[in-house]
């Protein structure tokens, strides 16, 4: 058994909850296609959704594929989600309209992230330096991004290059954030 585990996610910050669904099956699809995951599945320990095995190129698409675990695989997430960072922490937080950062005790940040989860509209956080309001999907996360969105690509003990970041941000053409999950 291991301690932890860790999850790359691609998630699309752009799709609508509606059309997740079509585009997930057009990214496995290509993946598939691309000898990345094999269209069979295994069971997941602790999502409902299944994860797809790795496929015979992973590697030439990834850091480092931990085949020798259970856990290994792709799971696809379609629905509503605050893709967090997890074990990973939060450090801070940058403004995007004046680059100054934040403590995250400084900040009402849990508020807006509820509220984007909830699908209210007072999302907004706003910076103590410059007083402007952003949507908390527009502001930096740091060390490490989160996503936002209703559609993620969720690389269990899988570790992903940017270009397969990148290569399913084409497939999907909308814009992604790359989430590094610790469990
Ligand atoms: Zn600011």
């Amino acid at each position: 058994m291991r301690l932890s585990d860790a999850i790359d996610w691609v998630v699309d910050v752009e799709t609508p909850l509606e059309e997740a669904g079509g585009l997930a099956a057009k990214v496995v699809d290509w993946l598939v296609s691309e000898g990345i995951i094999l269209r069979s599945t295994r069971e997941s320990m602790w999502q409902r959704v299944p994860l797809y095995e790795p496929g015979p190129c992973a590697e030439q698409w990834s850091v480092q594929v931990i085949r020798q675990v259970d856990q290994c695989g792709l799971e696809v997430w379609c629905e509503r989600k605050v893709f967090h960072t997890g074990d990973n922490g939060l450090q801070g937080f940058r403004c995007p309209k004046c680059s100054a950062q934040h403590e995250p005790d400084a900040l009402p940040w849990s508020d807006a992230v509820g509220a984007w989860f909830e699908a209210k509209p007072d999302y907004i956080l706003t910076c103590p330096a410059c007083n402007n309001g952003s949507p908390i999907t527009a502001w930096h996360f740091l060390e490490l991004e989160w996503g936002f969105g209703n559609l993620g690509f969720g690389f269990n003990n899988w570790s992903i290059t940017g270009r397969l970041a990148t290569a399913i941000a084409d497939v999907l053409g909308h814009r992604h954030r790359l989430v590094h999950e610790h469990i």
